[in-house]
């Protein structure tokens, strides 16, 4: 079993060769998931086809790259099924993993107990990055394999639109860049989202695209929660680059959800140096972004799923 931190560093190497070849022309960043081969829109959505779990946070960036969802780096291989479950569980279905193939190691937390006293101000419960191994369906020989396809209602747009919409964010209309203001009032932080008038955005796709990614960035502050302001602007530009590479993985992984194309604004990858820099030094800055990109989603699918009814008729 690969080690959680060879994962980490083997990731981030992937990711790194991935935003070396991004081309300043087009600024197509590796999550944009150009080609369109993976399910409706582009949407890569990896699964268990045998339990039903869905793959996200850290694990959709790991079996992105191992399906070739993020485009090739040097020695990817490609399984565009998306589909991925144990040795033991494709085994115990009936199917065999043909040999000599090597597997994904993907990760889980393990809550584990503390021997001793827990510190103060720490549970006695503490969580330990773990790995275990997934093989494609690809990888396997068997008769039909069982596809469960992640079904949803209404053109892509209609699904953005409904879902933004029930979500509760405040959207401001007309400004002349998209962006997602925090401001300080009596009753705490309020964010609100700033976005140009839609007939200023060549396709429909960049224009849901640009909201999904400063609604990810509207997530950020809780109502009330003023000390976060203070603490997140004191180091501004590194905040900032780390929001934008959890605003750019949330906005692909919630396009992957809500399966819609995710082509967001050009702009959005002017912070490609500052991830790499970061990328260099650090093996968990990807996977800590991916954490809290899908807090986000999490958090935002939540919102929706209280909306009432009417709100939410297509989301
Ligand atoms: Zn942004």
């Amino acid at each position: 079993m690969a080690n959680a931190q060879a994962v980490q560093e083997d990731t981030t190497a992937k990711i790194i060769a991935l935003l070396n070849q991004v081309d300043p022309n087009d600024w197509s960043l590796p999550w944009h998931c150009p080609g369109n081969v993976f399910g409706t829109n582009g949407a890569f959505t990896p699964q268990n086809p045998l339990s039903g779990t869905r793959y996200s946070g850290a694990n959709w960036i790991i079996l992105a790259l191992t399906s070739g969802a993020f485009g090739p780096y040097n020695g990817g291989d490609t399984y565009p099924s998306g589909r991925y479950a144990t040795y033991r569980q494709w085994k115990k279905a009936g199917y065999q993993v043909r040999r000599g193939e090597s597997g994904t190691p993907v990760i889980f937390y393990k809550e584990v107990e503390r021997q001793k006293p827990a510190p103060p101000g720490k549970d006695e419960v503490y969580r330990m990055l773990r790995t275990f191994t997934v093989f494609a369906a690809e990888q396997v020989d068997g008769t039909e394999l069982p596809v469960e396809d992640h079904v949803i209602e209404g053109s892509p747009h209609e699904r953005a639109e409904a879902f933004i919409l029930a979500t509760g964010a405040e959207t401001r209309w007309g400004g002349k860049a998209a962006c997602c203001r925090h401001s300080i009032g009596d009753a705490g932080i309020s964010s609100a989202i700033e976005m140009p008038m839609r007939e200023n955005f060549t396709t429909y796709q960049r224009f849901y695209s640009t909201w999904l990614h400063e609604l990810v960035h509207w997530t950020k502050y809780p109502t009330g929660r003023s000390s976060w302001l203070e603490a997140n602007f004191k180091e501004l530009d590194e905040r900032y680059a780390f929001e934008e590479l959890v605003a750019e993985l949330g906005a692909a992984m919630l396009s992957a959800h809500l399966q819609v194309a995710n082509d967001p604004l050009p702009e959005n990858a002017q912070y490609v140096s500052a991830w790499l820099s970061r990328l260099n030094d650090d093996s968990t800055y990807i996977f800590k972004a991916a954490a809290r990109a899908q807090a986000a989603i999490s958090h935002l699918i939540k919102l929706v799923d209280a909306a009432p009814a009417a709100e939410r008729s297509v989301a």
